[in-house]
């Protein structure tokens, strides 16, 4: 049985799902190399850190700049879990710009990039797979 927060994050995850630009977004094989060779806890670790630098502040002079659209796995599930910026966490969230994000905030959105990408590593296996 899943629970509440486990819900809010599978139909977080489904209504991205449905938004084509949301759903272009795709992990590369390096980026699963790079998880294979990190681990998932520091993968959780670079969220943290990345969403507190980048996300947290009330005010952020480069938003909608700040996650690039290449290079570490946590940017990719960024953009496409809607977490890439503050415009993007008010319209698909409903998390108010101009505050400082609270924990429960930093919380949800880590839980949603990790299990984003939980999903895209497995499914990598699946497709590796089939090739044999
Ligand atoms: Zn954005």
């Amino acid at each position: 049985m899943e629970d509440r927060r486990t819900k809010i994050i599978n139909d977080k995850l489904n209504d991205l799902s449905k938004s084509k630009f949301r759903s272009s977004f795709h992990l590369r094989k390096y980026m699963i190399e790079y998880i294979d060779d990190k681990g998932f806890n520091t993968i959780l670790k670079h969220s943290y850190d990345f969403i507190n630098e980048r996300l947290r502040p009330s005010n952020i002079s480069n938003d909608g700049k700040q996650t690039p659209m290449k290079g570490h796995p946590v940017f990719i599930a960024q953009h496409a879990c809607a977490c890439c910026c503050r415009s993007c966490l008010e319209k698909w969230h409903h998390i108010p710009k101009n505050k400082e994000l609270s924990d429960n905030e930093v919380n949800y959105i880590v839980s949603l990039l990790i299990e984003w990408i939980k999903r895209e590593y497995k499914n990598n296996l699946v497709i590796d797979k089939e090739k044999f």
